[in-house]
């Protein structure tokens, strides 16, 4: 039955062709939703939902938002992950006979659509494309605010997941026929097309056109296939969600994640990279440590980079050239510093220029920054690793053409008129000229009309249903001439018009308009005339954006007395005086203490970490970590010297978290994290563990931190720290000639422990597990309890060693350390370096024996 009205068979047929979105409809000065809608987005926003038809057998909801703040509130629910569309009056409808013609306009989603002063100016939007052709899998990123379009061949799903999860994407488009994302991917929105959208012949054609290549071989993704089917649908949906052509696509870039450094997502939780373990914010991160960017581009752009750190040492060390090069650099690193300050969003502004949505202050802030430039790059033309990145052409034609045209200090809207400058257009001199006599003459009509009824407080106004007229306090009403014609009788006052200024105000009110509309239409030529120079402009920006990030990493080197790494292809990592950047800048309530640390693939590959509770294993192996991310990136680090090894990833299994939206035990994610770690380390990775095995029974626990400590060593060969309080995992150490034993310092006071946070060669004797409970509170006849029982239980342990124990050898917490037997005085008076391979076998056979004799 609604649909016999016929505003309701508009809104039904319009709801039609966008049935996964909120249809928010115009209707005079509001944006109104219906039915579903209504209820969804009243929620949603705390708007109050109220009826249409509120007589009739079935009402119909409805909740409005003003059209002037309708920005806010569109944000606010893409933000919360729906999907929304824009209708518009297409039509005037003074002119409109009957219904007014409405049409979508616009839909806005969390990937694209969304105004770029809606997005954070200091990260990327993303949205993703994503679909597999034949067995083999592919994915597209496009940026629609930058035009930012990259195309990567994946390995299958899981990689995917773990990718978007990466890229922090907001949306990710899928062909309808794709299964398994449900999940594995929250707080992203899932949009599904028809999988024709996808199909990779047609995306490679559609892609070549669009950029105006024969093929796309100069992007270097002639190999790619899925993929482009992803890019060229993404661009489809971000086009006909605008309404407009991305015309600022930036080309297309092949991001081939064997490039970089993999890092999943338990490791970029752990290393605490982008966000917090705890909270929100970037308080507490890497990222909010390291970014000292002034503008949002060299924001953006440093983020990408601890996003995708690299495994290219030849990119990593020019990245390192260029930062030191700022270190030593002292006036050039303040200067770049000072100029980039002043510099504005030039990538984003290109991109609302391109799509003819850049505002008049967008184009004078375009001006300032591009003014700005040359003394910027001025002073890393001087230092010899960024010569490289200075452009050649800086567009001082566009900045001299944004100068002639426009007003230094322009209105934010472009109906408001004062933008275009005097003598751009001899036309739009004069009316000014007539606005402003007028409005000098409208002065002098009131100055005499004061005198001729000597009423002092006589105005000349102006409001938008009167136009002019004069205004007259009620006190002076009997001085009124009988010429004045009353218009409005208001209670402080009358309003009149004569027909002086009735003729008056057609004069200025017509030049006004006219005007306005010469303005606009001026403004909207300046855009044109300056869109072909959108590529220059997204050039320069990106020099900008990483000119700022190496001032920025230079800025924090000599900040936090950061070394330079050397980063090579050994699989090496030695690292003198070592702090862990985030918290060594904590208040710790005591001075951070810097740690050594050897790793080499032949004899100190694994190193078991012991140490009490608090003393600092984390601490210590996270800051490792820390480093080579930091290094891999291109920073210097905290350290006084520092030989990194590149690593291929990543992988930290550090801490307990119950993984509750999956239903996880604690247990289950420690053991699927360590799984993957298994599966996927590789000679060149960096491993932390920390804590292997707890969560279960004692000897399940031991079992299989022993079993994983040692495949990490045996096959898997990856450089691994493993701290534990399994104190039997000592002995590896003793059988395994890649594994050596570090432990934190504490010194023992009495009853009390005290932390040195030293790293020392060996194991930790004892566990003070007891002590750390009382330090943190535990009652103390608990404390004395717990004492007495680990007597107790020592005890036990020594007079029955267990058959599990006598599995893994001699229990280091209770038992002395055994006696060396013969088998291990021979080992350890090997040196294999000097040994020719015929006195290896010998030897072979000789230790052969004695282990004979010895069982
Ligand atoms: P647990 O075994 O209980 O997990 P842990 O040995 O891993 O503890 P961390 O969490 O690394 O200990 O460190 C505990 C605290 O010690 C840190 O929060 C920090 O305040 C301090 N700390 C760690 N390392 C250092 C250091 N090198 N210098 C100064 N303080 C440190």
């Amino acid at each position: 039955m609604h649909a016999d009205k016929p505003m309701f068979r508009q809104y039904l047929e319009l709801k039609g062709q966008v049935p996964d979105a909120l249809l928010m409809l115009r209707m005079g000065d509001f944006y109104e939703l219906f039915f579903e809608d209504a209820k969804v987005a009243a929620a949603a926003l705390d708007l109050t939902l109220t009826a249409r038809m509120k007589d009739s057998p079935e009402p119909v909801p409805m909740a409005g938002v003003p059209h002037h703040a309708a920005r806010s509130y569109i944000t606010s629910l893409v933000d919360q992950g729906h999907k929304v569309a824009i209708a518009e009056q297409v039509e005037d409808p003074r002119l409109a006979k009957g219904l007014v013609r409405r049409a979508i306009t616009r839909i806005v989603t969390p990937g694209v659509g969304l105004d770029p002063e809606d997005l954070a100016p200091r990260e990327a939007c993303w949205l993703a494309g994503l679909c597999s052709h034949q067995h083999r899998w592919g994915l597209a990123l496009m940026d629609a605010s930058t035009g930012d379009l990259r195309v990567s061949d994946l390995g299958g799903l899981e990689e995917a997941l773990e990718e978007l999860a990466r890229a922090e994407v907001r949306e990710v488009l899928v062909p309808e026929t794709l299964e398994g994302l449900d999940g594995g991917l929250p707080d992203v929105r899932i949009s599904r097309v028809d999988p024709g959208w996808f199909e990779p012949e047609q995306g490679r054609k559609d892609l070549a056109e669009r950029l105006g290549v024969a093929d796309l071989g100069a992007f270097g993704c002639d190999g790619l296939g899925p993929a482009l089917g992803a890019a060229a649908a993404l661009v489809a949906y971000a086009e006909q969600a605008t309404h407009t052509e991305l015309k600022h696509l930036r080309g297309l870039r092949t991001h081939q994640l064997t490039g970089f450094m993999e890092l999943d997502r338990a490791t970029r939780r752990n290393l605490e990279i982008l966000r917090p373990l705890q909270g929100q914010g970037r308080k507490g991160t890497l990222l909010g440590l390291m970014d000292r960017t002034t503008t949002s581009g060299g924001a953006r752009l440093l983020r990408e980079w601890l996003t995708w750190p690299l495994l290219d040492l030849q990119v990593i060390r020019a990245r390192l050239d260029a930062v030191q090069d700022l270190v030593e650099g002292r006036h050039e690193r303040a200067d770049v510093r000072a100029r980039l300050a002043g510099v504005a969003d030039i990538e984003r502004i290109a991109g609302k220029l391109a799509q003819g949505t850049a505002g008049p202050r967008d184009l004078v802030a375009l001006r300032r920054s591009v003014e700005a430039l040359p003394a910027a790059f001025a002073a890393a033309r001087g230092l010899r690793a960024l010569q490289r990145l200075v452009p050649e052409d800086l567009c001082p034609d566009v900045a001299a053409q944004i100068a002639h045209w426009l007003v230094d200090d322009p209105p934010l809207q472009i109906s408001e008129g004062g933008l275009i400058r005097d003598g751009v257009d001899p036309e739009l001199d004069e009316l000014n000229q007539l606005v402003r006599g007028g409005r000098g003459t409208l002065a002098q009509l009131e100055a005499r009309e004061r005198e001729a009824t000597s009423i002092g407080s006589l105005k000349v106004r102006y409001n938008r249903v009167f136009g002019y007229f004069i205004e007259v306090t009620r006190a002076n009403l009997h001085k009124v001439p009988e010429h004045y014609l009353r218009k409005q009788t208001l209670s402080a006052c009358e309003r009149y018009i004569t027909p002086e200024l009735k003729e008056l105000e057609e004069r200025v009110l017509g030049a006004d308009e006219r005007r306005k509309a010469l303005e606009h239409e001026r403004y909207v030529e300046l855009r044109e005339r300056l869109a072909p120079a959108v590529p220059r402009l997204q050039a320069i920006a990106l020099a900008v954006s990483e000119l700022d990030v190496y001032a920025s990493l230079a800025e924090l080197a000599v900040d936090g007395r950061y070394v330079r790494p050397q980063v090579d292809d050994t699989g090496d990592l030695e690292l003198v005086a070592a702090r862990h950047p985030v918290v060594e800048r904590q208040d710790l309530g005591e001075s951070f203490v810097p740690n050594d640390l050897a790793m080499r693939p032949r004899d100190r590959r694994l190193i078991i970490l012991t140490g009490p509770n608090m003393s600092g294993k984390s601490t210590a192996m996270r800051q490792v970590a820390c480093i080579a991310l930091m290094a891999q990136v291109g920073s210097f680090v905290p350290a006084d010297s520092a030989r990194i090894g590149l690593c291929d990833r990543i992988f930290t299994r550090v801490g307990a978290s119950d993984d509750l939206a999956s239903g996880r035990s604690t247990f289950m994610v420690e053991m699927s994290e360590t799984a993957n770690i298994l599966h996927h380390a590789t000679e060149r990775s960096l491993v932390l563990l920390d804590e292997i095995g707890r969560g279960t029974s004692t000897y399940d626990g031991l079992a299989i931190a022993w079993a994983v400590a040692e495949d990490l060593h045996d096959r898997i060969r990856a450089r691994t720290l493993f701290a534990t309080h399994y104190h039997e995992l000592l002995e590896l150490a003793e059988t395994r000639p890649g594994v050596a034993n570090l432990s934190v310092a504490v010194s023992e006071w009495g009853e009390r422990i005290l932390f040195l946070r030293r790293l020392k060669e060996g194991g930790a004797s004892r566990s003070y597990g007891i002590q750390c409970g009382r330090l943190a509170g535990l009652p103390a006849p608990v404390v004395e309890r717990a004492k007495k029982l680990l007597v107790r239980l020592e005890k036990h342990a020594s007079d029955h060693p267990t058959p599990q124990l006598a599995l893994f050898g001699s229990r280091r917490t209770t038992a002395a350390v055994a006696p060396p037997d013969r088998l291990r005085e021979e080992l350890a008076a090997i040196d294999p370096d000097t040994l020719a391979p015929r006195d290896a076998l010998a030897l072979l056979y000789r230790l052969k024996d004695v282990a004979a004799d010895e069982s």
